[in-house]
Formats: structure tokens, sequence, C-alpha cells
């Protein structure tokens, strides 16, 4: 705290990400990137935007990614927004889309960034339990509010909501904005973004850093209604009229067009979740059923904290939430086969059989 501070600053509670280790030799499972390298072509194609170029000023409306994207999901330019990471693109949503005179309704165990962004944009909102089973039940969602938002699947949890229901939660919930935030749909679950002729007050988030192995990038979207997209580009050009610089508009746009690359490395993650939770459940664990690259998994016999403890001992790294309902469970990421054979290692090392 500082004299300085204003009042707002002094009661904002700021995001916590995952920890980015400066250690090397980790087998790193903590923050849900990709275990597989970007693209080669996303790397040609930033190669080929590093020069002269880069002293001018790069496209403010991302002109061609948005063109990338829409031919990918066959929608209209209009129905895209792009930002500098999904986060941004949340901000963004909360700042201009969500009320005021309503809570905003999410998940109580969700993305924590959602109730930070609440703080930063004064909005008010309630947490709705996930049911005994830690799934989301988009029939509580039914009750005035501000706006709704969930990640799909969702996280920390991994378990997706059906598409159906989301349709039928749009159906009763019309006077609202609704986001579902796709971070990991890619992995397993269904897009809403085939929803969004139909729904004006829907919205679909996506991200490139996870599917797409582009977390260092910062990249994210959403596509909706073109009237919601133009909010959002207000707000945008509001705050910072180039978002995205050169090079992440161009490996963002060869990461859209390479579509083999992409369903090959997410089907080996998919393929890899599979036997890790085949893995995981031999040596006793319980694991929700994932859609997501991370598994949520508990041991009827270890405390959370103490495993995770027990396997950074052993250089592995996964992520533990210090919070009521959750603190059982770990939230691994999905690694590569041989990263995924190093922390099964490491549990036995550890004792687990
Ligand atoms: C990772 C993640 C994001 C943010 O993604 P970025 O594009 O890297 O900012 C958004 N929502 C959820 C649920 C996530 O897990």
């Amino acid at each position: 705290m500082s004299r300085f501070w204003s009042p707002f600053v002094e009661k904002l509670v700021p995001y916590v990400p995952g920890e980015q280790p400066k250690i090397a030799n980790l087998v790193k499972l903590n923050t849900n990137e990709n275990p597989y390298g970007p693209s080669p072509k996303v790397i040609d194609a930033i190669r080929a935007e590093l020069g002269e170029g880069l002293r001018l000023y790069p496209d403010p409306n991302g002109d061609r990614l948005k063109q990338a994207v829409a031919e990918y999901y066959s929608i209209n330019v209009e129905q895209v927004f792009v930002g500098n990471g999904s986060d941004e693109v949340l901000a963004h949503i909360f700042h201009g889309l969500f009320q005021h005179k309503a809570p905003l309704l999410f998940p109580d165990i969700s993305y924590s960034f959602y109730p930070v962004y609440c703080g930063l944009y004064e909005i008010p909102f309630e947490a709705l339990p996930l049911d005994e089973h830690y799934q989301i039940n988009l029939g509580d969602y039914i009750r005035p509010n501000a706006g709704i938002i969930f990640p799909n699947p969702n996280a920390p949890t991994g378990c997706p909501v059906g598409l159906e229901h989301i349709e039928s939660l749009l159906q009763k919930n019309t006077d609202s904005v609704v986001v579902v935030d796709e971070a990991y749909v890619d992995f397993g679950g269904e897009t809403a973004i085939s929803l969004v002729g139909r729904y004006p007050n829907l919205l679909v988030t996506q991200t490139l850093s996870k599917s797409r192995s582009l977390a260092g990038l910062r990249v994210g979207l959403a596509v909706g209604h073109p009237d919601l997209i133009e909010a959002l580009e207000r707000i945008k050009n509001s705050f910072n009229s180039y978002p995205l610089d050169r090079l992440a508009l161009a490996g963002a746009v060869a990461a859209f067009e390479d579509r083999d690359y992409f369903s090959q490395t997410c089907g080996a993650v998919i393929e890899s979740r599979t036997v890790l939770v085949a893995e995981l459940e031999a040596l006793g664990f319980h694991v929700l059923p994932s859609a997501a690259n991370f598994v949520f998994a508990q041991h009827p016999s270890y405390e959370g904290a103490e495993l995770a403890a027990a396997l950074r001992e052993r250089r592995v790294i996964v992520r533990h939430f210090n919070k009521p309902r959750i603190d059982k469970f770990l939230r691994i990421t999905i690694g590569t086969p041989e990263q995924n054979a190093v922390l099964i290692e490491a549990l036995k090392d550890y004792g687990l059989a």
C-alpha cells in the first residue's frame, strides 16, 4: 500500500496466475499449456513477419485474423472479435456487456478470473454451486441476472455441458448476455458457435493459448452477434487500438490455416488423457470426466497439498487450489506421454500403488 494509491486500487484483489518457474528440467503440468509446440507454419509466418515492417503499426482491426476465424467456423467477419489473449477479450466483455442492476451469475468452482473482473468493473455477482458431482446445472441460472458466464468445458473440473442445455438456457434467458468461455473446447467439447446465428445474446470466447499451443503469443477471440462485437470494438478502441502486434496476427492466422497440425496435436493430447486417467485410477485416484487438456483428480488417502508438494520435490509441478470443496484435488495438465510417465513414476515413488 502507498499513500499515492487511489482508493480503487486499494480494494482490488488481483488474479494469481499459475507459476511460471525459472528452474530448468521441470515437468510443467500446472497451467494447461499444450505439451506440443505450435505448428511449424506458425513459426514460419512469424519469421516472415520479422523485419523492416515492424516499424509500422499492425492492422488495428486484425482483419486477416478475423477472416481466418470466420472461414474456419463458416461465419461472418462481423461476428468475430480478436484480442490480446482471451483474458483481455473477457475483460472487455465484463466492461461492455454485463449490467449492474442484478448479479452476474457464474459457477462457484470455475475460472477464478471472473470474480476479479467483477471487482475491476464493479459488477455484483453470485457464484452458483456446482452439483454434488461437480457439474454445472444450467437450470439454476434461470433467475434475474446481469449476465451469465461459464467455461465449457468447465475449469478446473474439465467437465463439459451439452449444447442442448446451453440452448435451453438461451431460450429461457433472453434479456442478458450469456458468455460461453471455450478455452478448452477443442479437446473434446462441442462449440456453441453453431448457436450464435440464432441467439443474439450469445457470445462464445476462445483462446489460441491451449489447443493451438500459443500461450506465449497472447491471442484470444469472441464470436457473437455483430451488435455484441461492436460493443467490444468500442471498448477496445477506447483502451488500446493495437492489442495484437504484427507477430501475433501473422502467427494466429497461420494457426487457423494449419488444420492438420491442429487436429493431430489435439488428437495426441486426447489420447494421452485416456491413458493418464487409467493410470491415475489404477493408483486409486478419483478423476472427474474431462473433455479438456487437464484432469481434476483426488485421492481418498492423500491431501491435495501434500501430493502437490511431493510432486514438486520430484520436479513435477501441478496445480492445487486452496479452496473449500476442491482442496483435495489436483489439476493436472495433460503432458506428452513421456511427461505423463514421469508424473506417474513420481507418484509411485511417493508411495502410491
Ligand atoms: C486459459 C483460460 C483463459 C485465458 O486464456 P488466454 O487467452 O491465455 O488469456 C480463459 N478462460 C479460461 C477458462 C482459461 O482456462
